[in-house]
Formats: structure tokens, sequence, C-alpha cells
């Protein structure tokens, strides 16, 4: 599935001719586990707060002498009415990424702040680097006006979003600071080190929110391969962005079991031998689905194994005006999208069943932007979306889950490159790609990193989350 203005457009000659003609230049986005190349500088807004600070020193993939910490130095500026004032100190003209302790951020003028480390940026950041902002969740931050400064970032994050080139992202992460449970560098590292480095290439403009796990469930993020022998069930294996999310957790040392209908046999075993995992043919919305996806574990793996993550990928459309759209079409979007992953749920989430979900697991649903916004002729994938979205909250807000330190999280993809949307008519299509901050459409490999993020057992605190991995498209917004 190869964009042809992308290829294009990282040409020479190529760019010189897209530029002419007025088209977008889409930039080849840097993924995998790669940091930025350039230095990350570190800035603070409202105080000196050492959240993110501490964080980034627990990153021990990124070099510390990659780190311009303008907060810890500053330096006196003389404005043009001859005052003098301490402002952080300037940093080089090319770096890797910027990213803003905004925490403590509670007043109007804090926000000056942000935009005066924000400003050089827009230049300055690289192809593919990173804005990273970091507050905390506005509601909880007291006085009328602080709540309003938290707000504010939002606005200026997804506008930032907006105007970065080149294929640099800005984000947003909200911490909890002033409750009881408040967020640790340990509980963000993991996120983080996500925002930085490539595996987050297509989540752009968005809002994350990072809470804090209990003592013990929240490990260190040293391994390259997190999901070592670690039993993962991924359903709708058999193609495009399910084989993607396959992929990326064998890359990252699970057993993978690959479960999609017989019809899609031939697709499911072969991506089961080229990622060394087992193939389970099953149609999902069997009444005994769940029975099914863990008896194939204790069978495959012994009766004391777990699942640590199950990936509910599976879905269909069946796209019709709602004028035009019967029974059959609504029941089978909503069964195969929906009904048939809170059956599964139910059952794996059983403590004593052989092959259940294990303690510390992960469920990770896929919504869409659709879910988010509705869309035309899509109804019944906008109602089953949706409903994902609010099952994630449900489930995430459950106390004994929590408890048994078993998180719940979704990605809502936007305009993904799959053989699901190079049956869209052309002109549509070139809509959906270029309609977005990075005038392009994501990869499979980029929907699979980022639910291999949430399922890292270092991301235990993250839980009822939606994140959408769209390029910040503004369709769906
Ligand atoms: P796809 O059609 O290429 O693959 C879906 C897979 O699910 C297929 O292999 C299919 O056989 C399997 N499947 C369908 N019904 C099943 C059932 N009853 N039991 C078991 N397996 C079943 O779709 P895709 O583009 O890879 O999408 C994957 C997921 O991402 C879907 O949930 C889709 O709604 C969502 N999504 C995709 C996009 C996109 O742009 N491609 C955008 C938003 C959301």
């Amino acid at each position: 599935m190869s964009d042809f203005l992308t290829n294009l457009a990282s040409t020479g000659w190529g760019r010189t001719v897209t530029k002419q003609l007025g088209l977008p230049q889409p930039a080849r986005l840097r993924r995998g586990r790669t940091l930025p190349q350039g230095p990350v500088v570190l800035g603070a807004a409202g105080g000196t707060p050492s959240l993110v600070r501490e964080t980034l020193a627990l990153l021990a993939v990124l070099p510390q002498d990659a780190l311009v910490d303008t907060a810890a130095t500053r330096v006196t500026e003389t404005t043009e009415d001859g005052e003098t004032r301490q402002v952080p100190a300037p940093y080089p003209a090319k770096i890797g990424a910027l990213v803003i302790d905004a925490t403590s951020a509670t007043a109007i003028a804090d926000l000056e702040t942000v935009r005066g480390l924000l400003r050089p940026a827009m230049k300055a950041v690289e192809t593919s680097g990173r804005v990273v902002v970091v507050g905390v969740e506005p509601e909880t931050a007291g006085a009328p006006t602080a709540v309003a400064t938290q707000q504010a970032l939002e606005g200026i994050v997804r506008s930032v979003g907006k105007e970065l080139r080149g294929g640099a992202t800005a984000n947003l992460v909200r911490v909890d600071l002033l409750t009881d449970e408040p967020t640790t560098p340990t509980d963000l590292a993991s996120t983080l080190s996500f925002l930085l480095e490539g595996r987050s290439a297509y989540v752009a403009g968005q809002v994350l929110h990072v809470g804090h796990a209990a003592e013990g469930r929240v490990s260190e993020i040293s391994s390259e391969r997190p999901f070592e022998g670690q039993v993962v069930v991924v359903t709708g294996a058999g193609r495009g962005i399910g084989a993607g999310i396959a992929e990326v957790f064998a890359r990252d040392g699970a057993m993978v079991v690959a479960v999609d209908v017989p019809a899609a046999g031939e697709g499911l075993s072969s991506v089961a031998n080229k990622i060394g995992g087992t193939a389970l043919q099953l149609d999902i919305t069997a009444p005994d689905a769940g029975q099914r996806v863990a008896a194939h574990v204790a069978q495959r793996f012994g009766d004391a194994a777990r699942i640590h993550t199950i990936v509910h990928n599976a879905g269909i459309t069946r796209d019709k005006l709602l004028a035009n759209t019967d029974e059959e079409r609504w029941g089978s979007v909503l069964e195969v999208n929906l009904a048939a992953q809170i059956r599964i749920n139910d059952v794996l989430l059983d403590a004593s069943l052989p092959g259940g979900l294990d303690e510390g697991g992960r469920v990770v649903g896929v919504a869409s932007t659709s879910g988010i916004a509705g869309n035309r002729g899509q109804t019944n994938y906008a109602a089953s979306k949706a409903g994902v979205i609010g099952l994630v909250r449900a489930m995430g807000a459950d106390e004994r889950l929590a408890r048994r330190g078993i998180t719940v999280n979704a990605v809502a993809p936007g305009f993904i490159e799959t053989e699901m949307t190079a049956r869209v008519p052309l002109a549509t299509r070139e809509i959906g790609r270029r309609i977005n901050s990075l005038q392009q459409g994501g990869r499979p490999v980029d929907v699979a990193e980022t639910i291999a993020w949430f399922a890292q057992p270092a991301t235990a605190a993250v839980t009822g989350r939606v994140l959408r991995v769209c390029g910040q498209s503004q369709l769906g917004a």
C-alpha cells in the first residue's frame, strides 16, 4: 500500500516538482525504536518542577549529554524598554525534541514562558522531531485561573501540531500531581520514551493521560523485548493492521496467538509462520469464542500459561446511509466490532480459567476516529467503535480490574494504508490521506506500536484511555 506522493517528495527533483505544483510534501517519517538525532531540550514553565527532569534521567536510552536543560540554566535578557529579566537559556539551532514541563503552570504569564520556549523550536526542530508538553489534569489544578492555564496548553499543543512541518509532531501529556496518588517518574517513563521515539510516528496533536500505578505493578523500561515469554492474542491477525500488530508483538518477544476467521486461513497461517506464532482459526462471534481462545492458550503453552495481552482488532464495515441500513447490516457490525469482545473479555477475565488473562494483564481495543466524530454512511460502524470507547472507559474505571493490575485502553486509528482503505475510491482516499498534519496516511505498524506501548508492563499507569493514531486528522476531529 504505497503512497505515491510520499515517495515522490522524498527525492530531490520530486520535492521541486511537488513544490512547484503546490502539492503536499509529506515527509518520510522516523519510525521504530529510534530517538531524535539532535539534542532533547528540556524547558519549564511556572517554576522549576522536577517530574519531567527525573523521568528523562530514567530513560537509559537517552544519552544524558544529548539533554539541554534550559530549565536549570537561565540567562538575563534586557527587554526593549531597558528592563532586565531572567529567561531560559537559548538552545541550539537544530534540535531533536523540545520537552516542556508545564505541570507548575498556574498563571496566564506562565503561558508566555511556554510561547518563549516553543517559538525558536518551530524552526529548530528536525525532521520527525518532537514537541512534548507535560501538564496536569485541568480539573485538578485548583483555582479557575490555574484550570484555564492548564486547559490553554491543549489549544497551544494542538495548534503547534498543525504548524510543525517535516513529520514533526506535538503532543500533550497530562499527569496527576495534585491528587492522592500522584504520577511518578517511573509511571511516566514509558510514555515519554514512546513519544520521543519513532514508535509514535503517527500520533500527533493528541492528549494522553498518565496516572499512577500501585507499587510493584510498573516495571522499568530498559528492555527492547518487553513481552519476552508472554502470550499475546491478536484477533483479525490474518491481514492489515492485525498482521502488523502481530509482527510488532513478536519483534518485542511475545508468543503471539493470531486469530482470524477460517476464510482468512491462508493469510493467517502465513502471518503466524512469519512471526513464529500460532494460528487459531476462529470466528470471534461464536458463543464459545472466549473459551476457545483460553483452551488454545492452555493447550499450546501449558495449563499454567496465561494471556498477558488481548488485542481486539478484528472488525468489519457494512457501510450504507442509515436510510438503507437494515437489521442485518446493523447487527453484524455491532456483533463483530463490539458484542464479541465484551463476551470474550467476560470469559478471559475469570481469574480461575486456565489460559485466561493474567494478573497485570492488558486489554486493548481498536476503535476508530469514526467512533469519535461519526461518519456519513457509517452509523453502524460508528456506533460499534463509540461503544468500544465506552467499554474501555467503564473497564478502566473498574476497581476490581485495577486491583489485579489489569489495564484497558483503545487506539482510534485515522486513515491507515490497508486493503480496507485501498478499496476506497481514489478521490475520497486522497482526501482521507492528506487532511492531517502529517499529510499522509499511517501504516499498520503505527497502530501496532501504539498498542504495544499501551500493553508494555511499564505502561501500568495508563488505563481507561483512547488514543488517536491519525496524524492529527481533521476528519473525525
Ligand atoms: P481488514 O479488513 O484489512 O482486517 C480485518 C481482519 O479482521 C480480517 O483479517 C478479517 O478476516 C478479520 N475478521 C473480521 N471478522 C472477524 C471475525 N468475526 N472473527 C475473526 N476475525 C474477523 O481491516 P484493517 O484495516 O486491518 O482494520 C483492523 C481494525 O482497525 C478494524 O477493527 C478496523 O475497524 C480498525 N480501523 C481501521 C482503519 C483503517 O484505516 N484501516 C481505521 C480505523 C479503524
